[in-house]
C-alpha cells in the first residue's frame, strides 16, 4: 500500500462530469488528504483536454489513460486498465462516482484488487478509532457507519453530497498521459444514446420548486411555474406521484428512483416527505416545506417549516413578492 488516494474522473460527450470536483472534495475530507498525495485518473481515446482541465481546476496530478479502442465507457475497458495500475499503485481509497457509470465498474475493481467495496457514500465522520464513512441503508431510514478496514477500498460518492471548492488562484497539478492499446475482450460499446428526456435542467438549479400530490390538480402546476419563476436558474421538478400521474415528465422526478439534487433552495409543495422522495433531495442547502399536514414527514427535514393550504399561500407569497418589487 502506498500512501495515495485515487480519484477516477468521469467524463461524457467530451466533458468533465462535475462530479469528479464532487469526488475531489470527498477525497480531501479525508483525513489521510492532509499529508497524503491525491491523484486523478482518466480514462477513454481522447482525454488530452479533460486531464489537463482537471489538473487546471483542481490543482491535482491527473494521470490519463489514452485508449484508442475505448470512444465511449467500456466497465470491462475500465477494470482491465485501471486494475492493471490500481494494483501496482495500491492506494488506500478509491472514489468512483456512484453514478450509473461507477456502479457499473467499481464493484468488479473491488474483486480485481482484493479490496472492499463501500458504496453510496454520503458523509465522512471521525472518531477515535479512525475514519468512518456514512451511507444510508434501508431506503434512507437509518445510516450505517461503516469503517473501512481493507488494504485498499473501493468507495462509491453519493452525487450532490459534497461540494466541489475549485479555486481560480491555484497552481496547476501535473498530467501525464499513457497509451494503453488494449481491445475490449468480450463485449464492444456500439455507442451510447442519449434518452430524450425532459429533465428541464432539474440537477443544475439554484432553486428547485417540487410539487407533490398535494397540489391536488394538474392546473396547479402554473403556481409551481409561477413560484419557480421569481428566481434565477430555478428548475420545477415533482415527487413521483406526480410523474405518475402524467402531471410532469419522469425526468423531473426526484427521489431515490428519480434525481438527486442539491440546489440552494429546494421548495417542497404538498409533498408528505416519504423516504424515497427525501432521499433525493436532502442534499439541498436550504429547504422549505409547504404542507398543510403539521405532522407531515418533509417537516422533520426541513429549514421552513409552513403549515398553510399551498393554494392560498403561494399565490400571497407570489403577490407579496411582486408587490416589494414593484415598490423598489
Ligand atoms: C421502490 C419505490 C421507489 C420510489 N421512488 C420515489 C422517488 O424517487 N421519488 C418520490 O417522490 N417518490 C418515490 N416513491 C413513492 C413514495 O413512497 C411516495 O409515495 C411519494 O413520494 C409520495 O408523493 P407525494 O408526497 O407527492 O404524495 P402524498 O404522499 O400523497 O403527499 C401529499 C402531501 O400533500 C399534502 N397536501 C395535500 N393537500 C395540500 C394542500 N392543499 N396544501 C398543502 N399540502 C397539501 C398532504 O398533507 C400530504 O402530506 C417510491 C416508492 C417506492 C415503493
Amino acid at each position: 500500500m502506498t500512501n495515495k488516494i485515487v480519484v477516477i474522473a468521469e467524463h461524457a460527450d467530451s466533458q468533465v462530469n462535475p462530479v469528479t470536483y464532487e469526488l475531489i472534495a470527498f477525497a480531501k475530507k479525508l483525513p489521510q488528504a492532509a499529508s497524503w498525495a491525491i491523484q486523478v485518473l482518466i480514462l477513454g481515446a481522447e482525454i488530452q483536454n479533460l486531464a489537463h482541465k482537471i489538473a487546471d481546476e483542481s490543482g491535482l496530478d491527473v494521470m490519463g489513460f489514452e485508449v484508442p479502442g475505448m470512444p465511449v465507457y467500456n466497465g470491462e475497458l475500465y477494470n482491465k486498465v485501471l486494475a492493471d495500475h490500481l494494483v501496482e499503485v495500491r492506494p488506500l481509497y478509491v472514489c468512483i462516482a456512484h453514478t450509473s457509470q461507477g456502479s457499473d465498474f467499481a464493484p468488479a475493481l473491488a474483486i480485481e484488487l482484493n479490496g472492499a467495496c463501500i458504496s453510496g457514500i454520503e458523509d465522512v465522520l471521525s472518531f477515535e478509532e479512525g475514519v468512518c464513512l456514512a451511507r444510508p441503508v434501508y431506503g434512507g431510514k437509518v445510516t450505517a457507519h461503516i469503517r473501512p478496514l481493507a488494504a485498499t477500498s473501493i468507495l462509491t460518492i453519493q452525487p450532490g453530497f459534497f461540494k466541489s471548492d475549485n479555486q481560480s488562484d491555484q497552481e496547476s497539478g501535473s498530467v501525464t498521459i499513457r497509451k494503453v492499446p488494449i481491445e475490449p475482450r468480450r463485449w464492444r460499446s456500439m455507442g451510447i444514446k442519449q434518452i430524450a428526456m425532459d429533465t428541464a435542467g432539474v440537477k443544475e438549479a439554484d432553486v428547485v420548486v417540487a410539487a407533490g400530490q398535494g397540489i391536488g390538480d394538474r392546473d396547479n402546476l402554473d403556481l409551481i411555474n409561477q413560484l419557480a419563476s421569481i428566481f434565477a436558474k430555478s428548475a420545477v421538478a415533482g415527487s413521483r406521484i406526480v410523474c405518475d400521474l402524467g402531471w410532469l415528465a419522469y425526468g423531473r422526478q426526484v427521489g431515490v428512483t428519480g434525481a438527486t439534487v442539491s440546489p440552494q433552495l429546494y421548495i417542497a409543495c404538498g409533498i408528505s416527505g416519504a423516504i424515497q422522495h427525501v432521499t433525493g433531495m436532502r442534499g439541498a442547502e436550504f429547504i422549505v416545506a409547504i404542507n398543510k399536514d403539521p405532522a407531515a414527514a418533509i417537516f422533520q427535514v426541513a429549514d421552513i417549516c409552513v403549515v398553510e393550504d399551498l393554494t392560498t399561500f403561494i399565490p400571497i407569497l407570489i403577490e407579496t413578492y411582486q408587490k416589494t418589487k414593484d415598490s423598489r
